[in-house]
């Protein structure tokens, strides 16, 4: 059975986050090593269209990148989320009554956490979203994503986020240069809008907000927005969420396709790359 952890101190929860995660690898002999080797991944820079991507070769993250998604393929493992299937030494922080937070042991940032529903259920965006905003309110040098079940979720059956530290990505690091051109599409009241971003090798949505009421208004007035396929369970989409002081950064990506055309492709055409990389882990 899983250990709740009993860390209550230090008291600063970004510092208790730390010690979660230091205790986690102490106690966790497999994700110590995952850890220490995402220092021998390879990455290299590219540029397209004036912004700088930064590509990574991570032979770990097969288990993740190269997951089978299919009905038949996740009904017949046992789900990794679950608390009943989770390894011995891992342990957890029970964020609120739905959440759990646990180190992620297939990482691609320094520290990379998994924010898993405690209950067994498919991946849902619209009635979970405000759970961002309300982690953020209390780990705000991290930054949250999302990977809609069709979107990069190497488990779509169980609804989880994934969080590591902030300003690391490329897409945060380039912010205030790319953020420059956005173009503002709705406003609800000062801070608090939706706006466009057509700049970045893909088009984006970023929804500025300040408080937990607003952003949820405001996404859900996105959402409603968004094409949805009659086969699909929401509108497909990925989500990169931060803070920067009281100010609420949600960028919002919508997508056209699962995988890219050379996922699938056979012999030396075929390159298994995690849906977008460059800007977020999945
Ligand atoms: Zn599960």
């Amino acid at each position: 059975m899983n250990k709740e952890t009993s860390i209550r101190e230090p008291r600063n929860e970004n510092k208790r986050l730390t010690f979660f995660f230091s205790q986690q690898l102490k106690e966790w002999k497999t994700a110590r090593y995952r850890f220490k080797d995402l220092k021998k991944v390879k990455t290299k820079k590219i540029i397209c269209r004036e912004n700088t991507l930064q590509v990574q070769f991570n032979p770990a993250r097969m288990v993740s990148t190269g997951a089978k998604i299919d009905k038949n393929s996740l009904a017949k493992r046992p789900c990794f989320l679950c608390a009943k299937n989770r390894p011995q030494e891992q342990i957890f922080i029970r964020l609120d009554e739905d959440f759990d937070l646990l180190v992620n042991p297939f990482p691609i940032l320094p520290m990379h956490f998994t924010i898993a529903a405690q209950r067994h259920q498919p991946q849902n965006i619209l009635p979970n979203y405000t759970e961002i905003h309300n982690f953020l309110s209390v780990y705000d040098n991290l930054t949250v994503f999302y990977n809609g079940p069709k979107c990069g979720a190497s488990a779509p059956d169980h609804l989880h986020f994934q969080a590591g530290i902030s300003g690391l990505l490329p897409l945060q690091k380039e912010w205030a240069r790319i953020s420059n051109s956005i173009e503002r599409l709705f406003t609800l009241d000062e801070g608090n809008e939706i706006a466009a971003l057509s700049t970045f090798i893909c088009p984006l949505f970023v929804i500025y907000s300040t408080s937990a009421e607003t952003d949820e208004a405001l996404f859900r007035k996105l959402y409603e927005t968004l094409p949805k396929r009659e086969d699909e369970s929401e509108p497909m989409l990925n989500i990169v969420a931060w803070r920067d002081c009281e100010k609420y950064i949600t960028v919002v990506i919508p997508r056209e396709q699962h995988r890219p055309s050379f996922y699938s492709a056979v012999g030396d055409a075929q390159f298994l790359i995690s849906q977008a990389h460059w800007i977020w882990p999945v």
